[in-house]
C-alpha cells in the first residue's frame, strides 16, 4: 500500500488526528475496537436525522425504508460470507451475544448430561462461560484443546479428544492474544466426520481476512461490526438453516413471534424467530458502510499491509528491545503481539506507553484460562488495523525502549 493511499484512508478516521498528553495518538487496541470511518458515522447520522422508524412494523414510509435499510445490510451480510441464504444471518448485539445464543438454544436442546463438547485454551471468555453457564444445567463434560510453544492448536490432541458422546466443537478462527490463525476447515472437516456440530468464534478473523463459512463448511460462525470498522452494538450470527430451523427461540418478545395468545404462541420465520424486541437498526443499517470501506481497499490489501506492520514490528522487538517475551509466534498469525518486558508488569509498561501516546491493551484480554497456560497473569497487547502505519510504529519501538529503561533499567 502506497503512502498517498495510506493517508486517504487515514483522512478518514478524524480520531487519528486526536492527541493524548499533547503527543500524537498512535492507536494499537485493534483488537478490543476498530475505529470507525467518517462514512459509518454519516450514516448513522442519516439514519436518525431522516429514517428512523421502528423496522417491521410501519406501514408508513419511513417505517418502510428504515426496515428497508435493515434488511439490505442482512442480504450485503449474507453476499460478504456468502451464506446460501439471509435466513441464515441473525442479528445479535455482538459475538458474545451470538454464541450465548447457540449455546443456550442449541445446547440447551441438543446437549445431553454424559455428552462432550470441545473447546481450546485459547478461547475468549465469550466462548467458555456461556458453556459453563449451560453445564450448570446439562451435565456434560467440556474438554479443552491445548497449545504449544508457538501458540499453536496441538491437532493431534484435538482429534484425540473426540468419543461417540462428542457433540459439538467450538473454537476461535484467531486468537486475540496469541494472533494464531486456526486451520478452521480442516477442523470442521474432521469435526464433521465425528459427528459433532461445528461452531466459530470468527470475531477477530471477519476484520483481517477473507471469510467464506461455505467454504469452511461451519455450522455457526460470529463476529461483530465493531471491531471491523463499523458501528458498535451489532453483532452476526451465521447459522445454517436446518440447525436453526430445528432450535427453538432465545429470548421472546415482540418481532419474533408469529401469533400470541395465553394458550400459546407460534414462533416467525427465520431469521427473526432469534431477534426479539427492537434491534439496533440505526447501526445495523450503517454497517455495509464499513463493508464499502473493506470492499474498496480490497481484503488482501488490508491483510498484506497488516501482516507487513507485524513482520516489521515483531522484527524491531525482537532485535532492539533486551528482555522482551513474545506471547505466541505462529507462522500463520493475524497482526497481534502479545509481550512482556522482561518481569515488568503488563499494567505499568501500558500506563507509560499511554503517557507517550501509544494505546495498547494490558491484562488478561478476557482469556484467563489462555495466561493459566502461558504462566503469565496478563500480558501488553499491541495489534494493528489498516490505517496504521510504519511511521506508528516506529513510534511504539522508540516508546517501547523509553518504558524499557524505565522499568527495567535497560
Ligand atoms: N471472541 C473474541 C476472540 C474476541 O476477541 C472478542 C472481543 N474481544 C469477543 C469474542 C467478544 O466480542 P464482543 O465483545 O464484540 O461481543
Amino acid at each position: 500500500m502506497d503512502n498517498a493511499q495510506l493517508q486517504n484512508i487515514r483522512s478518514q478516521f478524524p480520531i487519528l488526528d486526536r492527541t493524548v498528553y499533547n503527543k500524537p495518538l498512535v492507536y494499537l487496541d485493534n483488537t478490543a475496537t476498530s475505529q470507525t470511518p467518517k462514512r459509518v458515522v454519516d450514516a448513522i447520522d442519516a439514519s436518525y436525522f431522516h429514517t428512523k422508524a421502528n423496522v417491521h412494523r410501519g406501514v408508513f414510509s419511513i417505517s418502510q425504508e428504515a426496515t428497508d435499510l435493515m434488511e439490505q445490510t442482512r442480504c450485503r451480510v449474507r453476499d460478504y460470507i456468502n451464506a446460501s441464504s439471509e435466513q441464515e444471518v441473525i442479528f445479535t448485539r455482538g459475538t458474545t451475544e451470538a454464541i450465548n445464543l447457540v449455546a443456550a438454544s442449541w445446547g440447551g436442546t441438543f446437549l445431553h448430561d454424559g455428552d462432550e463438547i470441545i473447546l481450546t485454551v485459547m478461547e475468549h471468555h465469550a466462548n467458555i462461560v456461556p458453556w459453563q453457564l449451560l453445564r450448570n444445567r446439562v451435565k456434560f463434560t467440556i474438554k479443552v484443546v491445548p497449545i504449544n510453544e508457538k501458540g499453536e492448536l496441538d491437532i493431534e490432541a484435538y482429534r484425540n479428544m473426540f468419543t461417540e458422546r462428542t457433540r459439538l466443537v467450538s473454537f476461535t478462527h484467531v486468537s486475540n492474544v496469541l494472533g494464531t490463525v486456526n486451520p478452521v476447515k480442516e477442523m470442521t472437516a474432521y469435526a464433521h466426520r465425528q459427528g459433532a456440530v461445528v461452531m466459530v468464534d470468527g470475531a477477530q478473523a471477519v476484520p483481517h481476512m477473507k471469510v467464506d463459512v461455505r467454504d469452511l463448511d461451519v455450522d455457526f460462525y460470529a463476529f461483530s461490526s465493531h471491531k471491523m470498522y463499523g458501528p458498535t452494538g451489532v453483532g452476526i450470527l451465521y447459522g445454517k438453516k436446518d440447525l436453526l430451523e430445528a432450535m427453538p427461540p432465545y429470548q421472546g418478545g415482540g418481532e419474533m413471534i408469529s401469533h400470541v395468545s395465553f394458550n400459546g404462541t407460534t414462533f416467525a420465520e427465520l431469521p427473526f424467530k432469534f431477534e426479539a424486541g427492537t434491534p439496533d437498526f440505526v447501526d445495523i443499517a450503517a454497517f455495509p458502510r464499513a463493508l464499502d470501506f473493506i470492499n474498496e481497499i480490497g481484503m488482501d490489501n488490508i491483510a498484506a499491509h497488516e501482516q507487513e506492520l507485524l513482520d516489521y514490528t515483531t522484527a524491531r522487538m525482537i532485535s532492539e528491545i533486551p528482555g522482551v517475551r513474545i506471547f505466541g509466534t505462529a507462522p500463520h498469525k493475524s497482526a497481534v503481539i502479545s509481550f512482556l518486558l522482561g518481569d515488568a508488569h503488563h499494567y505499568d509498561t501500558g500506563m507509560l506507553l499511554d503517557k507517550l501516546g501509544v494505546a495498547v491493551r494490558t491484562g488478561h484480554h478476557c482469556a484467563q484460562p489462555l495466561m493459566q497456560a502461558l504462566g503469565v497473569e496478563g500480558t501488553v497487547r499491541a495489534s494493528f488495523a489498516v490505517y496504521n502505519t510504519r511511521e506508528e510504529a516506529d513510534k511504539f519501538i522508540e516508546a517501547l525502549k523509553k518504558v524499557n529503561s524505565i522499568l527495567n533499567r535497560i
